[in-house]
């Protein structure tokens, strides 16, 4: 390889280094879980998995993806229009699509990739599509592959949604599709679902939702941000992962109309060009909807760590933003803070990670914490323990 080509990334990554951007990756030796162990042996309290409702390492879980390997092997070695389809993949789709409310629904490797071949094969250049400023990298990836017009509308803000609304419909767009994360992750910010259906129907428009950190425990029973807002069975199109509260191993999902997912199965590359979701997984995700449908047990567990959680680290003086998401963004505002809080937090055996510029905006770094299902008191006691001690030591703890 080039020694120039070498030289320039080496500059890039002191570039990243320099400007306390670089991204380096902890090492766990333990199963995702309510504590798990670092490279150097010790047992840490995990407080930033994505494992809402421990089943990331949940016994039935684990079982069903062992019952499917011995039943559907390890691979299929094949895009699912070929040979890679088994009555596996057909029942997952079949039950994530009833989970959320919708008729159908069509299986990705990735939520990234359910994303990134969804507008493209649904909008063209006739039509346009609105999308919140603040929406996750792979909604703004996908919608830059598509040709229909975009419209932003300001983060969360109605009354900009309806100028875009009005802008898209004076230009003569044939379809309208407004795009939003359903939860936002670096808030937990939960999208005004209730108001936004109102307005595209006011307005013509569909509705489509990024669930990554909503199904399986937000609303009553789980359904989602569209069961939590009171809009079930309302929203037009609905994508989601595998990867996060549903087991956690990883795969997404587009769930809409059966017109929809048709399309999207003769249409959406990443679906056409990419292999099929190991028979393992679909195994294991039947289990999990089988858990969540039998019972509600995991998430209102998961509502009763939130809110004990959000009301102990607010007393010990911490500054949340407010909500009643399992996210809990802990403000620190100043970056070089967050990070020193993160590493004391992790001698006192509590593993979190601070988010700064430019993943937030400037001045508003943060510790990200996330509940699970999979706490108890014996973790989050000493968790907020280890907090009010490392926010005295810094200074950040009123
Ligand atoms: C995590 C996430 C994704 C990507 O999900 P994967 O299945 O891991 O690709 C997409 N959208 C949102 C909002 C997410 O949080």
């Amino acid at each position: 390889m080039s020694t120039a080509f070498l030289a320039h990334l080496r500059a890039e990554l002191d570039g990243l280094r320099g400007a306390g951007l670089y991204k380096s990756e902890r090492v766990i030796t333990t199963p995702q879980g309510a504590t798990v162990k670092t490279a150097d042996g010790r047992e840490v309290i995990n407080l930033c998995a994505n494992n809402y409702l421990g089943l990331s390492s949940h016994p039935a879980v684990i079982e069903a993806a062992h019952e499917a390997l011995r039943t559907h092997g390890y691979g299929m070695s094949s895009v699912r229009f070929i040979c890679g389809t088994q009555d596996l993949h057909k029942a997952l789709e079949a039950r994530i699509a009833r989970f959320v409310g919708c008729e159908d629904a069509i299986l990705y490797a990735a939520a990234f990739d359910a994303n990134g071949g969804l507008f493209e094969p649904l909008l063209g250049e006739q039509d346009a599509v609105i999308s919140d400023e603040l929406n996750h990298a792979s909604i703004i990836d996908g919608i830059r592959l598509c040709k229909a017009q975009r419209w932003r509308y300001r983060h969360n803000d109605m009354a900009d949604l309806e100028r875009c609304l009005a802008e898209a419909k004076a230009q003569g767009a044939r379809f309208t599709l407004v795009f939003t994360d359903g939860v936002f992750s670096m808030d937990g910010t939960i999208a005004q679902l209730d108001a936004m259906r109102a307005l595209c129907d006011r307005h013509g428009a569909l509705l489509g939702i990024d669930e990554c950190h909503a199904t399986g425990f937000m609303g009553a029973t789980g359904r989602g941000t569209h069961e939590h807002r009171g809009v079930f069975g309302k929203i037009d199109i609905i994508t989601g992962t595998f990867g996060k509260a549903l087991g956690g191993a990883s795969g997404g999902f587009t769930a809409a109309r059966r017109e929809v997912v048709e399309l999207l199965r003769q249409r959406s590359r990443p679906y056409l060009f990419s292999n099929t979701l190991m028979p393992a997984i679909a195994g294991a995700s039947i289990a999990v909807l089988d858990l969540l449908e039998a019972s509600t047990a995991l998430r209102d567990k998961l509502a009763d760590n939130t809110a004990y959680f959000r009301g102990a680290i607010s007393r010990a003086g911490f500054d949340i933003k407010p909500g009643e998401h399992p996210i809990v963004p802990i403000m620190v505002y100043d970056a070089s803070k967050a990070q020193q809080l993160a590493s004391r937090l992790l001698e006192l055996g509590v593993y979190v990670v601070g988010f700064f510029f430019p993943v937030v905006p400037k001045g508003q770094a943060r510790i990200r914490v996330q509940m699970s299902a999979v706490h108890d008191r014996r973790h989050l006691e000493p968790a907020v323990k280890a907090f009010a001690q490392a926010g005295r030591e810094l200074g950040i703890a009123k």
